[in-house]
């Protein structure tokens, strides 16, 4: 069931904390909201599971306007960070709170709680407690109660970020897993990790300072971001102000070929270029500059070049023999692979 925000404005004590928001879960989609913290994620999810009121806008499942139902009304599954467990309840009645609470038969309860911890990996803990669990199976649990009720929406709110680095990816494929098997269902799925947006989501909401900067899929945003906000919260990028030429910019002394996309020639710009599109040495786009620290990350090596003043990122595969510290070196970047971008922040965050 598609999950609409039709210019949903949340405001705490006249603090807008999300400022008319405008988005479309289709049917069966995954949709990640990508921002930093506090950027007004959480926000909207509560606004769809109805744990918040909207000060204007409507929040639509399908055709239904919801916004003035009760959140046990809306027939939603919803997993949020700290698990939120029963702690006195075994798994199984954890599972079945959401059915009971909707006085469903007991015959169907047994069913669906069985169906819900098998999906999970979790039917052989039935009888536990939740303290008798490690975190990665509280989350399975609490994921299983989620879907136990069958929901047409699920609300996933950084599941994953009390777990360990190693478990979460292991717990990515799962959901990934699960959303194979339950295709109908519409997961909005909140977090602040560019990778689990990037590996789980059909579509990309990026949330910034309570608006919505950029939604797209993750290709569209990771080749060409609408904005400098997006194109470093979506994967790395070097964002280097440049001014536009006619036939590109100019960064320092400088002069590069690229697509203006109709930018007035004169006018100030952000060139975003990801750093694994970077090479070394001759090529076109030449960016020569000082090696001001180089970090050896196994597969790769980041070079940190000192281009005019700003910071040049390149992540080049292992190199035999890498530059040295201070040493003046070439780097270059095909005209495909940058984006000019409105003039907006500079990149030189690591
Ligand atoms: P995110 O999930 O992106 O980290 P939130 O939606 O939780 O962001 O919060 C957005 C903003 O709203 C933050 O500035 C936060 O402090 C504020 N906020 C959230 N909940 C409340 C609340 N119940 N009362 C007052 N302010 C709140
Ligand atoms: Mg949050």
């Amino acid at each position: 069931m598609s999950i609409r925000f039709d210019s949903v404005t949340v405001a705490y004590d006249g603090n807008v904390v999300l400022d008319a928001l405008d988005l479309t879960v289709a049917p069966g989609e995954v949709m990640a909201l990508l921002g930093p913290s506090g950027s007004g994620k959480t926000t909207a999810l509560r606004a769809v599971a109805g744990f918040v009121r909207p000060a204007s806008g409507r929040v639509l499942l399908g055709e239904r306007d919801v916004t003035d139902l009760p959140p046990h009304r809306r027939g939603i599954g919803m997993v949020v960070q700290q698990y939120a467990l029963f702690p006195h309840l075994r798994v199984e009645d954890n599972v079945a709170f959401g059915l009971k609470a909707r006085k469903t038969p007991k015959a169907e309860i047994r069913r669906r709680v069985a169906e819900a911890l098998e999906m999970t990996g979790m039917a052989a803990y039935a009888r536990r407690h939740p303290r008798e669990l490690s975190g990665g199976q509280q989350q399975r649990v609490a994921i299983a109660r989620a879907l136990a009720i069958r929901p047409a929406v699920l609300l996933l709110d950084e599941p994953l970020s009390a777990l360990d680095a190693r478990l979460r990816s292991g717990m990515l494929a799962e959901l990934a897993r699960l959303h194979r098997e339950l295709p109908e269902v519409s997961i909005l799925y909140v977090t602040h990790d560019q990778m689990e947006a990037l590996t789980l989501a059909d579509r990309i909401a990026v949330m910034d300072k309570a608006r919505l900067q950029a939604c797209g899929t993750p290709q569209e945003l990771y080749r060409a971001p609408a904005n400098a906000f997006t194109a470093s919260f979506v994967g790395n990028a070097n964002l280097l102000p440049v001014t536009v030429t006619a036939r590109g910019a100019v960064l320092g002394d400088a002069e590069l070929t690229l697509d203006t996309a109709g930018a007035a020639a004169g006018a100030r710009a952000t060139l975003c270029v990801r750093p694994h599109l970077v090479g070394l040495g001759e090529g076109p786009n030449r960016l020569t500059g000082t090696v001001r620290e180089i970090q050896w990350r196994g597969a790769t090596h980041r070079l940190y070049v000192d281009v005019a003043g700003h910071t040049v990122r390149a992540d080049l595969p292992e190199l035999r023999e890498a530059p040295a510290h201070g040493e003046r070196i070439t780097v270059h970047f095909a005209p495909e692979d940058a984006v000019l971008l409105a003039a907006g922040v500079s990149g030189d965050e690591h």
